[in-house]
């Protein structure tokens, strides 16, 4: 059957079988509308409220996430979905069409900041960005339980591959969200807190989900605009896991990659590295590498003051490195640099 062009409102997350759609959201200067895919399988044993949902492109130029979910569709065979799988493989289908990180051929905002009061509601926050936040907290969110939103470095950062979960202080709820996060596969796993970010950043999709109560996982897969082999065998690894450990998903899961070896590292995110000015930033690790603290784990260079020292950046703790500046040109208060202390 052909995909459905529906709006929001016209949406059967409930009914079984399954329902594949183009969601119809506004566009703010053609006549017409921005058509985000969303593809949703009830089986018998759907509770109200409960099911799994995956995203992809929230920004729009990280793409395992969108290439791991757009196989899934074809591989979920509906006889085997038990609960509701809602699987959406691009997510801002507006920074999608435009391969940049926020949708800039629109209102210009980052998704994964939008999340917050207002969002898609008020005449100021009505742009696609904040609709999108609105359509998800609205259409989607009510009729699950699992949040998996699938990220990857774009243009801003390398990563060690990782699948990350915020701790809320519920013992039974922070191992569940570990056990998801491990079943991807990554060599990290994060545990962070709601105050791991820089000061200011709110409005995440991730935190917002966790503050509704879900069981929410982020991942970054991969970077640099491309494809990750091992980052997509991961999204696709992790979502299925979730799926069938919450009983949305009828079958049996083998651990992979570092799951299955036993080389995976529990982190917590710490000693963050921020540019001092604007500058060439010169790796001397890749990221999954172990750095002791005090050691000189990068060089920022100032081309104008050619024949001054380089910034050297310390490693203020011990650990992995697992994030980096993608392209050497960084911009002044960027985090160029961050370790993963060993907690597990
Ligand atoms: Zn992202």
């Amino acid at each position: 059957m052909p995909r459905q062009i529906v709006n929001a409102s016209q949406l059967d997350l409930e009914s079984p079988g399954r329902r594949d759609y183009w969601v119809a959201l506004g566009h703010t200067s053609i006549w017409g509308s921005h058509l985000l895919p969303l593809t949703v399988i009830v089986g018998p044993q759907a509770k109200p409220g409960e099911g799994l949902s995956a995203f992809g492109a929230c920004h729009g130029n990280e793409y395992e996430g969108p290439v791991a979910l757009k196989h899934l569709l074809r591989e979920i065979r509906t006889e085997d979905v038990l609960g509701r799988i809602v699987i959406v493989p691009v997510l801002n289908v507006a920074s999608f069409r435009v391969g940049a990180r926020e949708s800039t051929g629109d209102d210009g905002f980052n998704l994964n900041r939008v999340f917050v009061e207002g969002a898609g509601t008020t005449p100021a926050m009505a742009g696609i960005t904040h609709r999108i936040a609105a359509f998800v907290r609205e259409a989607i969110w009510p009729h699950v339980h699992i949040c998996i939103d699938l990220h990857s470095g774009g243009e801003v950062a390398r990563f060690a591959h990782w699948s990350g979960f915020f701790r809320c202080g519920d013992p039974e709820i922070d191992a569940r969200r570990e056990q998801m996060a491990r079943w991807f596969g990554c060599q990290i796993v994060t545990a962070g807190t709601s105050s791991s970010k820089p000061s200011g950043i709110s409005g995440g999709m991730h935190n917002e989900a966790d503050r509704l109560g879900k069981y929410a996982i982020g991942t970054e897969l991969g970077w640099g605009q491309s494809v990750d082999v091992q980052g997509t065998r991961y999204a696709r690894q992790g979502v299925l896991a979730a799926a069938i450990h919450h009983e949305q998903l009828a079958g049996t899961i083998e651990p992979i990659g570092h799951h299955a070896e036993g080389t995976q590292s529990l982190v917590e995110t710490r000693a963050a590295i921020t540019a001092p000015y604007w500058g060439h930033y010169e790796p001397l690790f890749d990221c999954g590498e172990y750095v002791e603290q005090g050691q000189t784990v990068g060089y920022l260079h100032d081309f104008g003051r050619l024949d001054e020292e380089p910034f050297a950046l310390i490693a203020g703790d011990s650990g992995i490195v697992i994030s980096q500046a993608w392209g050497a040109r960084v911009e002044q208060g960027q985090t160029i640099h961050m370790i993963g202390a060993e907690i597990g």
